[in-house]
């Protein structure tokens, strides 16, 4: 018997975390939090499991929409097994200290008081179990119905440091969760490695289902691009902000914009970066061996970024050309990209440059869609900031494109697809493009809390 439901992330990018019974083992695939949502909405729907078995958690990588809920889950279930690779166990020991503070700032005085501690998180990383890449291991919940037990192997997602991909088997079923995918090579992680993967039903991410393959830009054409807008800003004197996300995004843009620099296609200029990044840009490093890395010896460090807290007046970064790499990638209420955004924004000069997808409901996504001359209402701001910067939005992109899902799809060659982790347009898009190339297959559009039998 195997069954699958939804308890965040359907037809939407938010709490993915979805449950499987697979022979009476209850395995949940990623524990995200919404990234647009604040405090207990943030969460996937746990009383969705409230009667089934719970035995594990995988978590493929260590991105909020991804990990975030663990704490929650682990409270819920005291005795359920987490299983990660090595490297997002080691992301994760940062990311939620960093998510629990701000999780105490959004609730009230009380609620807050109620959240599990800082030692609670040291204790849960603790007894993380780690599997590598390509390495089986053999699970059993207490309610397991069959002898044989199931063997989950993780392969790599090629989406940031330590992703995953996850492959469940057991008499002769198998399951294949995508995870965030990325098949193509960015600037420090190389792509998915998914050849000669089979699988029975695949539950595959659906993030630019909707998006034409020629709106997705090659990570190196983009490089150029970026090479040419860089050089127009300098020329005039002025400084770049780009909002990124500190885990992954920041580490493949400070080594596309380092190679830009020692190939001498932009100056060299100060880059500024903030917070939680730089520890993760050394467990990059650290890991850099360990995973598929385009250049193992490469060192996101030795990019000579400089800590922000290094600027005394936030008027100093407009005095000479500079790059400020700033988190939240969506211009997240409180970030410094929020905090910066509508300083850059009035600098003619200037500009602001995105990197990646954003939420629609995301200021990102309105500076993102926004040009010369137009005013933008920024959440917090009475008045709306009229833009004088030029905005550049570029498509350096950490997930597939939809022919890349359709090529891993046909690689995998299931019998059934279940799409999550996607627009409602993005993963209707996505199911018809595969029918189209698969028309013997079944496809299920996730949705939260429905059981599919399969
Ligand atoms: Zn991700
Ligand atoms: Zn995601």
């Amino acid at each position: 018997m195997i069954q699958f439901k939804a308890l965040g992330g359907a037809m939407e990018i938010g709490a993915n975390s979805y449950y499987i019974n697979f022979f009476g083992t209850g395995i949940i695939l990623d524990c995200g939090q919404h990234p647009r949502k604040e405090g207990y909405d943030s969460l996937p729907d746990f009383s969705l499991i409230a009667n089934d078995p719970v035995d594990y958690v995988i978590i493929t990588h260590a991105h909020q929409d991804h990990l975030n809920s663990l704490p929650f889950l682990v409270k819920l279930h005291p005795y359920i097994q987490v299983i990660t690779t090595p490297a997002t166990r080691d992301i994760a020991e940062h990311t939620l200290h960093n998510a629990l503070n701000i999780m105490r700032e959004e609730l009230d005085p009380i609620e807050a008081e109620k959240l599990f501690s800082h030692e609670e998180i040291d204790m849960l990383a603790g007894s993380i179990i780690v599997l590598p890449y390509n390495k089986p291991l053999q699970l059993a919940g207490h309610d397991h119905k069959l002898h044989e037990e199931i063997t989950l192997t993780l392969h790599d997602a090629g989406h940031i440091l330590g992703s995953a991909m996850v492959f469940l088997e057991c008499a002769g079923r198998s399951i294949c969760y995508t995870g965030d995918i990325n098949p193509f090579d960015q600037a420090v992680i190389k792509g998915a490695s998914y050849k000669g993967l089979r699988a029975e039903i695949l539950i595959m991410e659906s993030t630019y289902g909707q998006t034409p393959d020629t709106e997705y830009k090659p990570w190196q054409k983009e490089k150029e691009r970026l090479g040419t807008e860089l050089n127009k800003v300098f020329n005039k004197g002025g400084s770049v902000l780009m909002p990124v996300f500190s885990l992954g995004k920041l580490q493949e843009l400070l080594t596309t914009i380092w190679q830009l620099m020692h190939k001498r296609k932009v100056p060299f200029t100060d880059i500024y970066v903030n917070g939680i990044g730089m520890k993760l840009n050394r467990l990059y490093d650290r890991h850099r061996y360990l995973v598929n890395m385009v250049d193992p010896n490469f060192q996101v460090t030795g990019t000579g970024y400089r800590n922000i807290t290094t600027i005394e007046k936030k008027e100093d970064l407009f005095k000479e050309p500079c790059i400020v790499m700033a988190s939240s990638g969506m211009l997240n209420e409180g970030t410094l990209s929020y905090t910066l955004a509508p300083l850059f924004l009035q600098q003619k000069d200037c500009a602001v440059f995105t990197a990646g997808y954003m939420d629609p409901k995301s200021a990102g996504y309105a500076v993102a869609n926004a040009k010369k001359g137009d005013h933008i209402y920024m959440p917090g701001h009475i008045k709306a900031i009229p833009v004088k910067c030029s905005i550049k939005k570029f498509r350096f992109s950490a997930h597939s494109s939809a022919d890349g899902l359709t090529k891993i799809a046909a690689e995998i060659n299931p019998e059934r697809v279940i799409l999550v982790h996607g627009d409602e347009g993005a993963v209707l898009s996505m199911g018809s493009i595969l029918l189209k190339k698969m028309p013997h297959i079944k496809i299920h559009a996730a949705e939260q809390g429905k059981l599919i039998d399969l």
